[in-house]
């Protein structure tokens, strides 16, 4: 017999092979998967209205006897309806339900009942119309009720497929009946006191089937001790599978191991244009003492867009190659690659080190040449996209991978370093602020560094949010700036690349500034479906300044660095997310000059839309805008479509439950750190994320 939480739900009564496949294919196999699926709702029906009182159009437990029960026949073939009448001390109330001819087996005259539902009011007066009911045995109405649907707090299950909310009640109701005494508990003992937690049994039990003097709108909150003892429970074995894993490959010790003396030092400071901020300061100077240590890298830099990363990545890099070790500088756009690599080859112009760009549009000649070169170990740096590290690149001796703009991949991207035997410091960088709980899922593996200042001199953008009546405004603004030698992009969303039409309005529009708009001036046009060259030389064209007015799909959205640009115009900024809008916006602002963002939107607009352009007009703050953006589209969507890096979880939510995750994580965090983690702990953690969360090796 195995232990009764993996026994398969055939195994409970009323449960056949259909009922079976039914209950598997809503996701439910084993008694665990059902008890871990708690109620996403609670109704209170404990408190019994009296007959005489209850008020049409609201919902009302009622106890009485039954008087009276037929069937009746209608003249539709088949059709039936069950016709009661219930009474108490203060009044009678008729039931009826249709189709439902069983119930004259169920239902009969001097039984006690409750009857739940909403109350009519017709013709021939108060009426319950396929209410919800429980025959309470042993009679008496003044006994305790002991029913699952009512008389109590009730539970709610997500119905699906076939698999009725009654059903659930019923076959949780035995699954929580034969659980074992010595139930294990995978929190332990210290844990639970710690943080005030009930034991597993109990949480359970209550979760399900509270007691009756529950507060329903903190059981409905998910608040209640046994709810969120389940959820810290799952976002435990969550974090010591991380935690456990951060351990494992923390123990690994790297091949190579930089060392930085008073020469390194000075060739460091020598590649530096400017005074780093105090935030780029402390940054580096932890990414630096982490290179130095025996162990990989795994490091996350955070920094609002415009706090000067890439700069801090070059020092790294400098480090890195001047103890002989070669570099990989990966982007997540071939126009930002170029972007890196050349502002890698005008700060590396006076040193030996050799830069390189490898990308798709590199001819085939060319790529084999430097191909040989980055084996034999005489290109020290390379940039390029993430292929750089996934395809056939081999390495002389790769002692650093800076991935900008990429968190989302970072982890996967390590794996894969890994798996070719390779274990280089890992600098990921990202201006996206990752909300605090979501830096708790993916990123919990990760150390991280943040740049909270900018650079000097910078001036907060000044945001308007403009209906489409208004565009004329819009065109003087740009026209004044242009005048004054300013550039400006103007942006359409665009679902996904091959959607023509908003690629025909970002052409069209470009075609109307340039010939009616601002004749003076020179307009170009990017998008994603142009070749690689193409984008190239209007992104070189736009730089250098010999185009004024960049029209663009979002594939400018991260990265791009044109401090001459003074004005962002969104066009449907309605479409658009906040990170996304936040992005944007990063790309202006970023010289001395006043710059302005204007968010054009059309109507009709949803309401979420002008929460979040109201957000955009309120703050420049990265951070409050990510969790703005993280209540508005929640977890799910907040990366953009993918949901990668999230947890699935069966209790837990990761916005709802932000505090549980803290604890959680700190706890796993400790857990880890100390001696050795019990067998039957280890042993949750692996079959959580061997069925759950889905993801590989723990230790
Ligand atoms: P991001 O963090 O968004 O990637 P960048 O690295 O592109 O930002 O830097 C934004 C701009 O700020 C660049 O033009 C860069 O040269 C400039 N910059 C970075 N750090 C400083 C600094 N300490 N002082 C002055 N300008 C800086
Ligand atoms: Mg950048």
């Amino acid at each position: 017999m195995p232990d009764w939480l993996s026994t398969p739900l055939q195994y409970l009564k009323g449960v056949g092979p259909r009922k079976a496949a039914d209950l598997k294919r809503a996701g439910l196999t084993t008694v665990e998967d059902l008890l871990y699926r708690l109620p996403f709702r609670y109704e209170d029906r404990s408190r019994m209205t009296p007959i005489g009182s209850v008020r049409p159009g609201a919902r009302a437990a009622v106890l009485g006897e039954i008087r009276t029960a037929h069937l009746a026949r209608t003249r539709r073939r088949g059709f039936t309806i069950f016709h009661a009448v219930v009474a108490d001390a203060s009044g009678a109330v008729r039931c009826s339900w249709m189709n439902q001819a069983f119930l004259a087996d169920v239902l009969q005259p001097h039984q006690t009942v409750v009857v739940f539902g909403e109350v009519r009011l017709d013709s021939s007066g108060l009426h319950f119309l396929n209410p919800e009911y429980e025959l309470v045995p042993g009679a008496g109405a003044d006994e305790p009720l002991g029913g699952l649907r009512t008389g109590r707090i009730v539970p709610f299950y997500e119905k699906t497929g076939s698999v009725t909310p009654n059903l659930q009640r019923r076959l949780v109701r035995e699954a929580l009946d034969r659980l074992p005494a010595d139930l294990p508990d995978p929190v332990p003992p210290d844990i639970r006191s710690g943080l005030d937690l009930v034991a597993r049994r109990e949480a359970l039990e209550a979760a399900h089937f509270p007691d009756a003097d529950t507060a329903v709108d903190t059981l409905n909150a998910f608040r209640t001790p046994a709810q969120r003892r389940l959820i810290f429970e799952e976002f435990f074995l969550y974090q010591l599978g991380h935690a456990w894993r951060r351990r494992a490959h923390g123990a690994e010790a790297k091949h190579h191991v930089p060392v930085v003396d008073d020469r390194i030092r000075a060739t460091a400071a020598r590649v530096l244009p400017f005074r780093l901020t105090a935030g780029q300061k402390r940054a580096l100077k932890e990414i630096v003492d982490d290179m130095q240590a025996p162990r990989p890298m795994h490091r996350l830099l955070q920094g609002d867009v415009g706090s000067g990363k890439t700069i801090v990545a070059i020092v790294a890099a400098v480090v890195a190659m001047e103890n002989g070790l070669q570099v990989a500088f990966m982007a997540p756009t071939e126009i930002l690659a170029v972007q890196h690599y050349t502002t890698l080859i005008q700060r590396l112009a006076a040193s030996r080190f050799r830069v390189e760009l490898l990308t798709g549009s590199t001819s085939a000649a060319r790529r084999r040449a430097l191909l040989a070169d980055i084996t034999r170990g005489s290109t020290h740096l390379v940039v390029g996209t993430h292929a750089l590290v996934e395809d056939a690149v081999a390495f002389h001796r790769l002692g650093l991978v800076v991935i900008d703009e990429q968190h989302r991949f970072g982890v996967a991207q390590r794996a894969a370093l890994r798996d070719k035997g390779l274990r280089p410091d890992v600098l990921l960088m990202t201006a996206t602020p990752i909300p605090r709980t979501l830096a708790l899922t993916d990123y919990s593996e990760l150390d991280v560094s943040r740049i909270p200042d900018l650079p000097p001199g910078r001036r907060p953008v000044t945001t308007r949010i403009v209906p489409e009546s208004r565009r004329d405004d819009v065109y003087e603004l740009l026209r004044r700036q242009l005048e004054e030698g300013r550039q400006a992009y103007v942006i359409y969303p665009l679902v996904d690349e091959s959607d023509k039409l908003d690629l025909k309005s970002a052409t069209e529009m470009a075609d109307h500034l340039q010939g009616d708009v601002l004749p003076a001036f020179r307009v170009g046009l990017l998008h994603g479906r142009m070749a690689p060259e193409a984008k190239e030389r209007v992104m070189q064209a736009f730089a250098g300044g010999r185009i004024q007015v960049l029209v663009s799909t979002t594939v400018v959205e991260v990265g791009v660095d044109v401090p001459n640009a003074t004005v962002m115009v969104v066009e449907h900024a309605e479409r658009f997310g906040l990170s996304q809008l936040h992005q944007l916006r990063g790309r202006v602002g970023r010289g001395s000059e006043a710059s302005f963002c204007v968010l054009l939107y059309q109507v009709p607009w949803t309401h979420e839309a002008r929460e979040r352009l109201k957000a955009m007009a309120e703050t420049h703050d990265g951070f409050a805008i990510a969790e703005r953006d993280l209540e508005l589209r929640g977890p799910g969507d907040f990366f953009g479509t993918r949901q990668s890096g999230l947890p699935r979880l069966r209790t837990g939510d990761l916005v709802r439950d932000r505090d549980l995750m803290e604890a959680a994580h700190r706890e796993a965090r400790n857990a880890v750190s100390g001696s050795v983690l019990p067998p039957e702990l280890l042993q949750f953690v692996t079959e959580r994320w061997r069925d759950q969360f889905g993801l590989v090796e723990v230790g």
